[in-house]
């Protein structure tokens, strides 16, 4: 906690790194530079190569892109693709492994094209493919899966629209491997294989015995929503043998859950599985694949921990796990080793964007006060609390808070009854918060701070409105309790004096942030610096490209963020530029997505106003001002505009 007493000048940005850990969470892509911003390292290749990232809100601001806004660091998407695969390749080769890696790369982490374009991209030389769960993901995947030496894998549940799109998939040169999730869609995938005339490739999906730690540990386990239990595989097995697709039968796989916190479900997923893939290969099924599955975590907070938002282990020491868990299983039962897939989305996609608001105001608890000085006729219950506040010393600051706490009480009841008046209370309020500050001066630096007390803290910090929507860009945050990191963009080499949590501009009183990462675990409030007059003061939000990207709601209709695609580039003198940007939600969008049509609402305000010009109670000039206006606002940005620029556009016209 900041501590108010020292001086901000005896603070610099390596004090803002302990601060917000940026570099236990960062994988080394974002630091605080030595003059307080913040900064991005996105290509791994390029570790000298750094953007300054206060610059780049700069840029945007001048060239009128309006915050909140989405900045994607194109390059941290592809460095996280190459480190996956060459990790792989790298464990693969060190272990005598003869098996290959396909990694996939499940769409439903992100959807947007730009990312699965250039995740394809960057996978091309790895033969990296993608993994689609619905049959829209499976549209995009048939279309922008052209590598013809990578794998299409298919998860999710099935109708038979999505295995003829599948067989399709097949028939114009796309790997497609099916998995069947339940043995129902092995009947229709079978009926339609034989009027298609394609032998189709299978996957079969696993219950495991085995669970997943972490929110999404019931992927597995006996009562999971997915897979074949071990009597449905055999009869699985069977069935296809039966049909003359028996040869079809080519991986085995397994999804435990996402953001896999203990690296001990991964060892006992892996040698369960390996158990099951042996079983199966011994049964003379012919399986060349083991798929493994997402669950690769992201170590939100910086912990290393087993905490919902962190992990125990490395991207290195989970593939080190599968690589020599498999090959185990199969040297001692003398099999050969499978090619490997894996599904990790949130270890690809997490790190490359960030959201990047402004903070718009202040809302103290206690920032106006009521003259508290003795009157003639005071109630005792007031006279009472004034003097709390003027006995508090270091010895009896517990006793005076209870007392505190009781008097408070009282003045409500008494309130209630009619014995106080609005006077009263508002002088009693004033009391209440100059009383708690003074406690809370007393426990700063305390070593035992007692239970009671240590919500006083948080009680008398501040909440900073944010110009963003929760629900659209943080969803788990609120969903969850998923902790993201956030840090501001700059000032970073001054101390930050104040304490706060967040709260959004959706008129929702669960539209906020309270919990953040601190030094050592978790906190309510997070430290954050004097807003001044005049000054621009942004915020990012981190680790926010795998689903917070694509699973945001319209809550309030805020829709969707303005977006900056970034490409570091040494020959610029800023080192990057700025690719392309996309356009957020205007108003006529998002109340478009409600079945409003703008011109509708367009002309029925036109129409009243027409009707008030003509009966003179409001004047043409005026009236054609207003439905200008109207219509105007209805193409821009939902979010909160800047008032100032908001006056000009009303001036100017
Ligand atoms: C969601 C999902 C994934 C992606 O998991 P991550 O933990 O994001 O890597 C992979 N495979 C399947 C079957 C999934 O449902």
């Amino acid at each position: 906690m900041p501590n108010n007493t020292t001086d901000a000048k005896d603070w610099d940005h390596e004090d803002s790194e302990k601060l917000y850990g940026v570099s236990r969470w960062s994988k080394g892509y974002f630091s605080i530079g030595s003059k307080g911003d913040l900064l991005a390292t996105p290509d791994h290749h390029q570790p000298n190569l750094t953007l300054n990232i206060q610059e780049i809100v700069e840029e945007m601001t001048e060239t009128g892109i309006k915050f909140p806004a989405v900045i994607r660091f194109h390059d941290i998407l592809r460095s996280q693709v190459e480190m996956l695969n060459t990790t792989f390749r790298r464990v693969i080769a060190d272990a005598e492994y003869t098996g290959q890696y396909f990694g996939v790369f499940p769409i439903k982490v992100n959807q947007m094209r730009e990312v699965v374009e250039e995740i394809v991209n960057a996978g091309e030389k790895f033969n990296y493919g993608l993994e689609a769960g619905s049959k829209p993901e499976l549209m995009a995947a048939l279309a922008y899966n052209t590598n013809k030496d990578s794998l299409t894998i298919l998860n999710g549940y099935k109708d038979e629209e999505y295995f003829r799109l599948a067989l399709l998939g097949q028939q114009i040169g796309r790997n497609i491997i099916i998995v069947i999730e339940k043995f129902n869609e092995l009947k229709t995938l079978v009926q339609i294989a034989k009027e298609m005339g394609v032998t189709p490739v299978i996957g079969l999906r696993s219950k495991l015995m085995v669970k997943g730690k972490g929110k999404w540990k019931n992927s597995s386990g006996e009562r999971a929503k997915f897979g074949l239990s071990y009597v449905e595989m055999l009869h699985a097995v069977d069935y296809l043998k039966q049909e003359g697709f028996a040869s079809s039968i080519q991986l085995l796989h397994f999804h435990i859950g996402s953001q896999l916190t203990d690296i001990r479900s991964i060892k006992d997923a892996i040698q369960e599985a390996s158990m099951v893939y042996m079983n199966l290969v011994k049964y003379g099924v012919p399986l060349q694949y083991i798929d493994v599955g997402g669950g690769l975590a992201v170590d939100y907070d910086g912990s290393q921990s087993t905490n919902n938002s962190s992990c125990n282990y490395s991207t290195e020491e989970y593939i080190l796990d599968i690589v020599y868990g498999i090959k185990q299983t199969c040297d001692l039962n003398d099999i050969p080793h499978p090619n490997i897939v894996s599904e990790s989305g949130r270890a690809i996609t997490a790190h490359h964007s960030c959201v990047v608001a402004k903070v718009i105001g202040e809302i103290k608890p206690n920032t106006t006060q009521y003259d508290t000085s003795v009157a003639a006729d005071e109630h005792i219950l007031i006279t009472n609390m004034r003097e709390i506040t003027q006995e508090l010393t270091s010895e009896n600051y517990q006793e005076m808070y209870n007392d505190l706490v009781s008097i408070k009480e009282q003045t409500v009841s008494a309130f209630n009854l009619g014995v106080l008046s609005l006077k009263d209370m508002a002088k009693m309020e004033t009391l209440y918060w100059q009383t708690l500050e003074q406690i809370n001066q007393h426990l700063i630096g305390e070593e035992f701070v007692p239970e009671q007390l240590m919500k006083i803290p948080s009680l008398l910090s501040s909440q900073y409105l944010v110009n963003f929507s929760v629900f659209q860009s943080t969803i788990d945050s609120w969903a969850i309790k998923q902790v993201l990191p956030i840090v501001p963009i700059n000032r970073l080499s001054e101390k930050p004096t104040k304490i706060a949590s967040l709260v959004d501009i959706t008129c929702d009183s669960d539209g906020k942030i309270d919990h953040f990462i601190e030094a050592n675990g978790s906190s309510n409030t997070l430290p954050l610096h004097e807003l001044k007059d005049g000054e621009d003061y942004h915020i990012g939000i981190f680790l926010t490209g795998a689903y917070q990207d694509v699973m945001g709601d319209m809550h309030n209709l805020f829709g969707r963020l303005n977006e900056v695609h970034i490409y570091s580039y040494d020959d610029d003198p800023k080192d990057y530029y700025i690719e392309e940007v996309v356009k957020g939600s205007a108003m006529g969008d998002v109340l478009s997505t409600m079945q409003y049509s703008s011109e509708i609402l367009a002309n029925n305000i036109k129409k009243e106003i027409d009707k008030r010009v003509s009966k003179g109670q409001i004047k043409p000039r005026v009236g054609v001002q207003l439905t200008d206006f109207y219509e105007n606002c209805l193409s821009s940005y939902t979010y909160l505009t800047d008032d100032k620029e908001r006056r000009n556009r009303w001036i100017s016209r």
